[in-house]
């Protein structure tokens, strides 16, 4: 299935199923949820699937924990800002989610069939409809007649309908909040992924080395920058860090992920490439930095880059697999710059392999 296929079945099955198990559609909660079904976070799978095997009441209090487990990480000040962004459009999502909802009821219960013992029904629950202030109020009778329309299947095709063209408007909305969090994981200067994405990756990417695949990582970092921040100025400076990262964009695709490790430092992890692979792509990006030309003030600059490389280990950490690629970094640098060392290239000791 395709992403949007798979976003419209989700988002299909969201809301009757939140109100099902009781649970309030906030931002938070669809988040949780909307994760859940994706199933593309193992830990949250397991997890949730194991609290719906043992029948758990989702209380407030519980979808709270869950959504710190989850979700709440310490930030640093460049991404708080846009952590907020992400939640005001989980925020916009949610009061739409509500509204959509509030919507489709009034749209069935307005049309039943009053004669009918079920349109008694439905027009009871209209009553209370108009009546009621909240989303809580909205969610039980929600719950209710999705119950009720269980048994009555013309009411059931109807409600079901009016989910599915809702679901359409719910899927441009979701659109908005995957941008509103990768923009919370973008960084700023040069719109390569930051530091928050490259963390959170590193875990997914040695989770995935453990279950055998080849995934790899390089650490880069620019040549004497320092010096040339010094002649030319720190505007300048910026400049030629966007000038480099347009460079490791155009070489660095497919199962590649470039991103700013701070400073003008960069890494790439790349989840499908073997040591050897890993080398061959910092050598092409080695030799494109050093040729490319950089200009300032109508003249050449020479701009060099230095790279380690690591593959992932099915007994690394995050830290073990980041030193050896930044020991090779190193070693890089030692050898006069403008170069590409690997893991191989240096002596680890068995302990520096271990936490
Ligand atoms: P080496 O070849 O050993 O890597 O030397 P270097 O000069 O590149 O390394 P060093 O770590 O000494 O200097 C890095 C400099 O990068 C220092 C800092 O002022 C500068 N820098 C860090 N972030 C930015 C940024 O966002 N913009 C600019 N213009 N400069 C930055
Ligand atoms: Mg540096
Ligand atoms: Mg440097």
């Amino acid at each position: 299935m395709s992403d949007t296929a798979v976003t419209k079945d989700i988002v299909r099955q969201l809301v009757p199923f939140l109100s099902r198990k009781g649970i309030p559609i906030t931002p938070e909660n669809y988040r949780i949820w909307f994760e859940y079904f994706l199933g593309r976070k193992e830990e949250i799978k397991k997890h949730l699937d194991e609290l719906l095997a043992a029948d758990t009441v989702f209380s407030l209090e519980l979808n709270e924990k869950l959504y710190e487990k989850f979700f709440v990480r310490t930030l640093g000040p460049e991404t708080t800002e846009k952590v907020q962004a992400e939640i005001e459009a989980a925020d916009t999502l949610s009061r739409k989610v509500s509204e959509m909802v509030i919507n489709i009821m009034k749209d069935v219960l307005a049309g039943s069939e009053s004669s009918s013992g079920y349109g008694k029904k439905l027009q009871q629950y209209m009553g209370i409809m108009e009546s009621s202030s909240g989303l809580a109020d909205v969610q039980t009778l929600l719950s209710k007649i999705l119950k009720d329309t269980n048994e009555t299947t013309s009411q059931t095709l109807k409600m079901q309908k009016k989910l599915e063209h809702s679901s359409e408007e719910l899927e441009v909305l979701h659109a908005e909040l995957v941008n509103a969090k990768n923009d919370a994981r973008t960084d700023n200067l040069t719109r390569l992924w930051n530091r928050r994405f490259f963390d959170e990756s590193m875990v997914e990417t040695l989770k995935q080395a453990k279950q055998g695949k080849r995934c790899s990582l390089l650490m880069l970092d620019i040549d004497h920058f320092k010096r040339f921040n010094d002649e030319f100025g720190h505007l300048i400076g910026d400049k030629l860090l966007k000038h480099v990262s347009k460079s490791l964009r155009n070489i660095a695709t497919g199962d590649a992920r470039v991103c700013r490790y701070g400073g003008e430092e960069f890494a790439i992890i790349h989840l499908s490439a073997d040591l050897q692979q890993a080398t061959a792509l910092a050598e092409r990006i080695r030799k494109e930095i050093e040729e490319v030309s950089f200009t300032v003030k109508g003249k050449d600059v020479d701009v060099t880059i230095s790279i380690g490389v690591s593959q992932a280990r099915a007994d690394d950490s995050v830290q073990t697999f980041i030193e050896r690629a930044d020991s090779a970094l190193y070693a890089a640098k030692r050898s006069g710059r403008n170069a590409v060392k690997t893991e191989k290239d240096i002596q680890v000791s068995a302990q520096d392999n271990k936490d």
